[in-house]
């Protein structure tokens, strides 16, 4: 094989490809990955979206966020006394920079121990597997794989009328990096994102106010944990308005003057910051050759089947670029998935048991079917719920809102799904994504000892509560 010839080229180094690519590395392929992003020093930055823009730096400033609000609100009656408390935001910023670099520095030393040849710059996919690499600062040349697997993510939905300029109007991006509290933040879409962001700026002091179009807060999960949910979120002063269409906005005199509708009036509003958080889409543009032979859905994803296969031979696409939830963990497992099919083996994504979290406080994790699904598919089930305010753990730490919520098959007792808000969720949540895997019930859950206290009792309680049978409350 010549040195422009590879076994699998993947374009796109996010969770997807860099997993994938590592992944058929492991397997004796010979893998070159293409990765255009870079630092603000210049450097290449793997990791995608993900590590440097999306789920670790955001984590990263929840984390910092959230020591920032219990030290003021929740040290108290811990008898801390810490008067005199405050933020110091490029402190902070630095820090989540510095998460942000270690990992794009261990990647870069994966790919070499795995002998990954990485190249930092664009690539263009052509008919026959030809890919076009145009690397930063130098010029483009041509390689060719007997497989390519296109993993280039996704990028922010933009609004009409509504121009991102990252300093008053951010997407994501900008939203990371606001070098000093906003006095007020408006943030276009109450999805996880919004939910998220909105709860950094809020606790670090600003007034949130958050524009949702839909009427219904959170229509992934049921309608009673939403509640619960949207009321947490209300208490901690986060401005959540519903059923509310944002139709333009200009900044003037350095502040963002916002329009919407609510259906039946008209308002304006003016914000110090607006984040457009309206959701993303597939980033399929410029990433091929018309004769590729990739076919792309109407909503410009590329089109696969249930093993990532586009519609041209021995290319495959994965991750944000593809159907399916946006997530970092099912962008790698389609990645690790197709790495293992192309050497021959037997790759598996568990489509049905991926996890949801949004990572605010408390943290909402979900798995599997919500009772309205259920019902819309005529499937008969039973429910069981438990509050960690009845969980010993939970009052000890002083955390003890929320609730878990397990269904189960009415006839077969197979767990079909689970909802979790509650201290930790994004962490119990995988308890149940094992148990619904090996097609566990939840007696299975039931006769499992969880340890003593933990707020993981609440997930045995719940799945207890499914046969009504909880312990420590009355069924
Ligand atoms: P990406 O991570 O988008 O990576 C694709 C990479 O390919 C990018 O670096 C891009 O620059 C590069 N690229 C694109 N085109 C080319 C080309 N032609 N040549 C070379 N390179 C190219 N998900 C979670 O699971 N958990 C979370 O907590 C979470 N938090 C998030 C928070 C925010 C603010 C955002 C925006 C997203 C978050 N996500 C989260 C979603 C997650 O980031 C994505 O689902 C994930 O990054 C998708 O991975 P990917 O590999 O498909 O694409
Ligand atoms: P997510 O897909 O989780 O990032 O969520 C994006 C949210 O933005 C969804 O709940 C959408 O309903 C919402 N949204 C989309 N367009 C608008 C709009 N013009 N005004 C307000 N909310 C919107």
């Amino acid at each position: 094989m010549s040195d422009n010839e590879f076994d699998v080229i993947f374009i796109g180094g996010g969770p997807g490809g860099y997993a994938g690519a590592i992944r058929t590395a492991q397997l004796g392929l010979k893998t070159l990955l293409i990765d255009d992003r870079q630092g603000d020093d210049g450097k290449a930055a793997p990791g995608g979206t993900c590590l440097n823009v999306g789920c670790i730096p955001s984590k990263a400033l929840l984390d910092s966020s959230k020591h920032f609000h219990h030290i003021q609100h929740d040290y108290k009656e811990h008898g801390i006394d810490t008067d005199g408390v405050s933020i110091d935001v490029a402190r902070m910023l630095e820090r989540k920079r510095k998460v942000v670099k270690q990992l794009n520095a261990g990647l870069i030393q994966l790919f070499k121990a795995n002998k990954i040849e990485f190249v930092n710059g664009r690539g263009k996919l052509f008919s026959e597997r030809q890919v076009e690499i145009t690397p930063h600062g130098g010029d483009a040349y041509t390689v060719s794989g007997k497989h390519v697997v296109l993993a280039a993510g996704s990028v922010p939905f933009s609004i009409p009328g509504i121009e991102v300029d990252n300093e008053h109007i951010l997407d994501n991006v900008g939203a990371l990096e606001i070098a000093e509290v906003p006095d007020r933040l408006g943030i276009i879409g109450a999805g996880v994102i919004g939910l998220e962001m909105g709860s950094v700026w809020g606790r670090l002091g600003a007034e949130v106010v958050i524009l949702e179009a839909l009427d219904s807060f959170l229509p992934a999960i049921d309608r009673d944990m939403a509640r619960l949910a949207e009321r947490e979120f209300k208490k901690q002063g986060l401005d959540i308005r519903m059923g509310c269409r944002v139709s333009g906005a200009e900044v003037s005199d350095g502040k963002v003057k916002l329009r919407y509708s609510d259906g039946k009036d008209e308002h304006e509003e003016q914000f110090d910051k607006l984040l457009v958080a309206v959701g993303r889409k597939a980033a399929s543009e410029d990433l091929m050759a018309d004769d590729a032979g990739v076919d792309l859905t109407e909503r410009g994803q590329v089109a696969v089947d249930d093993h990532c296969r586009t519609t041209a031979e021995n290319i495959w696409a994965i991750g944000d670029l593809v159907r399916g939830p946006m997530l970092a963990h099912k962008a790698s497992e389609e990645g690790i998935a197709v790495a293992e099919l192309i050497a021959g083996q037997a790759g598996h994504i568990g489509f049905d048991t991926i996890p949801w979290v949004i990572y605010t406080d408390p943290e909402i994790a979900w798995v599997g079917k919500t009772e309205a699904q259920l019902e819309e598919a005529g499937i008969e089930y039973r429910s069981g719920s438990f509050p960690f305010a009845a969980t010993g753990r939970g009052l000890a730490m002083g955390n003890a809102v929320g609730q878990v919520k397990i269904l189960a098959d009415a006839e077969t007792d197979a767990i079909l799904g689970c909802q979790i808000i509650g201290a930790q969720a994004s962490e119990f949540i995988g308890e149940v994504v094992v148990a619904m895997e090996f097609h566990g019930a939840a007696e299975d859950l039931a006769r499992i000892v969880h340890a003593h206290p933990t707020l993981s009792e609440a997930v045995h309680e719940a799945a207890l509560a499914v046969d009504k049978r909880a312990i420590h409350k009355t069924n």
